[in-house]
């Protein structure tokens, strides 16, 4: 794959998990990076882990939820380094795991907030700097749980199938702009949310979430970076409004 070198990323969520990995993956491939995200303690030590390795990056406190702070973060890219190449709309949360009977309305709300409206906040500055540009790549993380529901996480498999809606749309309006706009499907992945779910540290239940794929495991983040990483490349050059599955397998049955 081609490098990276005089590009620019941001990456959302880039604090923990799937973010933290494809922020590194950027920057190890020449990128610049953005690291955005809530969590500070998180998002520094990914920006400390870029340049301890010899790469290139910098921390923006950023709520995906606010408008503004999206605005900011692409801002700061670009005073930084002058242009915005790639994003990876990627931060999100798994709200509560409960029957629609059972789902508090205000957590529901938080949940289609963070992980559908912020994905929304983050494409409009990322796609007007793109155009103006002239061009771009963006990747926006759904779920396997935007294909398919799951019981009990009626609020996040709403918000993961609208955002492919989101994606297919973007993608259209984009079509020769020179912006791609894709999305990447990750089947369970290891990270700090899954164990936030018990899914990791409860053996049982995860060898039963391990059988749900083909590959009868987890997937890695670093599995994802990579598929992140060839979607915002020139190798994906005729690739737009796509679902990307990372899934092992798990939507073959
Ligand atoms: P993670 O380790 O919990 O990382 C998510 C990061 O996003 C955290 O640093 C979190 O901060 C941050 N974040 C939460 N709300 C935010 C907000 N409003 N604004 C900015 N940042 C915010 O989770 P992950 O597993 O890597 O998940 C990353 C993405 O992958 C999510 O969109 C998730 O839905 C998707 N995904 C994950 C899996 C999986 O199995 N892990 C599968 C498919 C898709 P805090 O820790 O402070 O909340």
């Amino acid at each position: 794959m081609g490098s990276f070198i005089d590009r620019v990323a941001v990456v959302t969520g880039g604090g923990s998990g799937i973010g933290e990995t494809t922020a590194i993956e950027f920057a190890e491939r020449g990128a610049s990076v953005v690291v955005a995200d809530v969590d500070i303690e998180g998002g520094e030590a990914t920006v400390e882990a870029i340049e301890d390795a010899g790469g290139d990056a910098r921390f923006v406190e950023t709520d995906v939820t606010d408008p503004e702070a999206t605005r900011g973060m692409v801002d700061v890219a670009v005073d930084a380094y002058g242009r915005l190449d790639f994003a990876f709309n990627n931060a999100g949360i798994g709200g509560a795991q409960t029957p629609i009977t059972d789902y508090d309305p205000d957590d529901w709300q938080t949940v289609i907030d963070v992980n559908l409206v912020g994905v929304f906040n983050c494409l409009k500055p990322e796609i007007e700097q793109m155009q103006a540009q002239g061009g771009g790549a963006v990747v926006n993380n759904s779920s396997i749980l935007g294909q398919v529901g799951f019981a009990s996480s009626s609020g996040y498999v709403a918000a993961k199938h609208g955002l492919l809606g989101l994606t297919k749309t973007a993608a259209l309006e984009n079509g020769e702009t020179g912006v791609r706009i894709n999305a990447v499907c990750p089947g369970f992945i290891e990270t700090p949310l899954l164990d936030s779910g018990g899914i990791t540290s409860d053996p049982e239940m995860r060898k039963q979430i391990e059988g749900l794929h083909a590959m009868n495991r987890l997937g890695t983040p670093q599995e994802v970076a990579d598929a992140v990483c060839w979607l915002c490349s020139d190798e994906a050059s005729f690739v737009t409004g796509e679902a990307l599955g990372v899934e092992g397998g798990y939507l073959s049955r």
